[in-house]
Parts: C-alpha cells; structure tokens; sequence
C-alpha cells in the first residue's frame, strides 16, 4: 500500500488515482491497516476535486471484490433487486420483496442503514423487535430457497468495504456525488447475486440528486455499470420533492409498510411499489411486461405479499405478533400536532429539512457510534398542493421526550402560500 498520506495528497490535489491505487487502499481499509479519520480526508478531497469514470470503475470493483459473489443460479429461479438511491419516507423494499417473493422471484435483498438525512432499510427493519439483519452465507441460501426472500445487510461477507466507507459517508457528509453512489449500490447488487436489478432514483429536494438532470444521469450510469458486470438493469427516476407515504422515522415507516401490505395505506407508497414490482417481474422474465403490474397487484389485493412479510420476519427471528397485532411497535412516548400558521395551500415541502430533523430527533446517526431510536419520526398529514386553514395539522411528530424546538423546526418544513403549486409525477422518467 501507498503512504495513505500520498493518495490523500493526489485527490487534494486533483490528481487521477491508477486502479491499483485505489484496490490498495480500499483494501487495507479493510484490513483496518489505514484509519477511519483517512479515509474520512481521502473522500472529502474525492468528494471535492472529483472522481473520473475509470476510477469509479475501479472503486466498483474494489469494493465489489472485497467480499463475495454470491450465485443462486443452483436455485432454478429467476433472481431480482430492487435498490433506491435514498430518499426520506421511502419505505417501498419492505412491501416490494415479499411482494416479488410471492410471485416466484428470488429477492435476495442487500440493504444499507440511513445515510446522510435519508432512512435505510435496515434501521428500519431493526425497529421489529428480534429481526436480525446478518445471516451467514448458508442461512440466506436456506432462506432464499425455503421463503424465496431475504432481507440483510452486507456483514463480513458482501462487499464488506462498502458497509465501511457507507458508515464514514453518512457522518462526514460526503454522500451527494454519483461517483460514490454508483460504487456503493452497484458492487452490493452485483455481489449479493440477483440476476436483474431496478434502481429507484430519488429526484428533488429530499433526494441526493436535486434536479432531473442529476438524477437522469445518475440513473444511466447506474444501468450501464451494472450491465457491464453481467447483470440486467432498468430504473425509473421518482419524485422526492415530498416524502413519500406519510411516515417518515423507523418503526413509523414498518408500520405503514404493514398498512400497505394489508391493503391500506398511502396510494403514492403502493402505487410506486407495484410500479418497482412489475418492472423486477419483467426484467427477471418472470412475466411478459404487459402482464407484470396485474401479476403485482394480485399478490398486493390476495394478501400473498402480506403472507410473505410474515414469514420473513419469523425466518429472520422477528416477533412475528408485533407485526400482526396493531401497536406491537416500539412507539414515542410523546407525540405533538405541527400546525398551519396561516390559510393557504401548502406549496412546497422542505423534505431535506424533515430528514435531518428526523435524525437530530434520533431517527439516524450524527456519530458513527450513535445508537438510532426506532420510535421517532413525523407523519405528515398534508401533500403539495393540499387547501388549508390557520391550525391544521400538517404533521405529528414523535419524539423521546417533549421537545418544542423540533416542533418548530418541523413546522418551518411546510411553506404555506397562494399557489399556484406544481405537483410533480410520481414517476418522473423511464430508463430501461
Ligand atoms: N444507497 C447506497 O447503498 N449507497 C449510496 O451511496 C446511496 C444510496
């Protein structure tokens, strides 16, 4: 390995890293040879000055090659993904792989905690009490085979440098570049195995990508990178100019979740995840695209998904009752009403603004030690473009203890006006 000092030195200085380079150094990070504070300056200087289409290659690669690939090809089933680029509320994998695991799809799901001011799937997961989210290699085989889903993080095995440089990312705000995002997503999709893989690629204030052209991008590298290493690939670019669904915060989030999956819930959460779900049924070969979304909605409307939900929460140790019963989730002790100061209708929402409150409230990690409390989060009860009047609720929030500075600071997230107010699609863009 180069002096860690040197290749900080050639990215602060805008210099181009040659491939071995970078597998050196990600892979004595690995090894814990280089420490976190280095790492930490080597991508805040790539974060700066930039990193080019060779060597996010390269750090692909790298990261991709520092665990496993795994194989379930043994299986005799078609394999797909599904991964969204980050976005605040998007709760959409905890309904969409048992969704697709009920439709003969092998989900074999690599998920990653909250990132920046986004949530992950994991803390999520984590707020049902017992799931574990690290299964040895055979564990997700059996799994796979038995349930036809998993839903982990990387652990030891799988692309184990991404988990390490993802947790330095979220705490040193170093996260909003294409050329980590690809990277990080793409070397967890490839190793974990799925055959084809969608990407949802969040657009707008709550996204990392602002505006549709970032996101359009983002959205083709992350098609062609993956196609390059074998795998079928499709995205779709989505709104997040507001949260989506109504909950945003961990057990909030599963909650919803179970809402969706038992045939209620936010129409935009259910919409957007029966949208994913068609689009991982035809890029599998599972159906013919024009009879994926009713293969969908089938297994949404005949509670198979919900079965399916179920059984993988049992399969990873969860408390299967406190899924069932309504109320069997860690829940705030304190909830307060965030009001309309004024009438108008609610313009614009300040999504990024939310998902930081709903890590300062703790919902996600400031420090890479912090422990995340599943029980904090908003509802939020209005969308764009919805008439109000002075005093009507926008939101709830559910905090740990009474805190009237975060109720202020969630209620300067809703800017109320006089229109006229653009609503956005919920898909924005096709890219297959
Ligand atoms: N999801 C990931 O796994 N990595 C990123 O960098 C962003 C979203």
């Amino acid at each position: 390995m180069p002096d860690p000092r040197e290749f900080i030195r050639a990215k602060r200085d805008g210099g181009h890293h040659p491939a071995g380079d970078l597998r050196a150094f990600i892979g004595a990070y690995l090894r814990r040879e280089i420490p976190d504070y280095q790492v930490s300056a080597w991508l805040m200087a790539a974060y700066l000055n930039g990193l080019d289409e060779a060597e996010t290659e390269a750090l692909t690669l790298a990261l991709l090659h520092s665990g496993r690939t795994f194989d379930w090809s043994g299986l005799g089933r078609p394999s797909a993904d599904k991964h969204s680029t980050g976005g605040v509320g998007d709760k959409v994998s905890l309904i969409l792989a048992p969704l697709v695991a009920a439709c003969g799809v092998l989900v074999p799901m690599v998920s990653g905690r909250g990132l920046g001011h986004t949530g992950g799937t994991l803390d999520k997961l984590e707020s049902i009490p017992g799931f574990r989210t690290t299964l040895a290699p055979e564990t997700m085989r059996d799994q796979l085979d038995r349930i036809g889903v998993v839903m982990v993080g990387q652990g030891p095995d799988l692309a184990p440098a991404d988990g390490l440089i993802y947790a330095l990312r979220d705490v040193t705000s170093t996260v909003e570049r294409d050329y980590f995002i690809v990277p990080s997503i793409v070397s967890k999709k490839v190793a974990e195995g799925a055959g084809a893989v969608v990407y949802d690629v969040k657009c707008g204030g709550g996204a990392f990508m602002k505006t549709r052209a970032a996101a359009s991008g983002l959205a083709r590298r992350l098609i062609s990178v993956t196609r390059s290493l074998g795998r079928r690939a499709a995205a779709r670019v989505t709104d997040m100019s507001q949260p989506l669904g109504e909950a945003v915060g961990n057990a909030l989030e599963v909650e919803e979740s179970i809402a969706v999956l038992r045939g209620a819930g936010p129409a935009d959460v259910r919409d957007l995840t029966l949208e994913l779900a068609a689009l991982m049924l035809s890029l599998a070969g599972a159906a013919p695209p024009a009879e994926s979304l009713d293969r969908a909605r089938r297994a949404l409307e005949s509670g198979a998904a919900w079965e399916r939900f179920v059984a993988l929460v049992r399969a990873q140790g969860g408390d299967a009752a406190s899924v069932e019963q309504a109320g069997g989730l860690p829940r705030a002790p304190v909830v307060r009403p965030v009001t309309a100061p004024r009438a108008g209708v609610l313009e614009q929402v300040d999504t990024f603004g939310l998902g930081e409150l709903v890590v300062a409230i703790g919902g996600g990690r400031r420090a890479k030690e912090d422990k995340v409390d599943p029980r904090t989060g908003l509802v939020v009860r209005r969308r764009i473009g919805a008439a109000v009047s002075a005093g009507d609720l926008l939101a709830e929030i559910h905090l740990a203890a009474d805190d009237p500075q975060a109720v202020e600071r969630a209620r300067r997230c809703f800017r109320i006006g006089d229109g006229p107010v653009f609503v956005p699609e919920l898909v924005i863009e096709r890219a297959e």
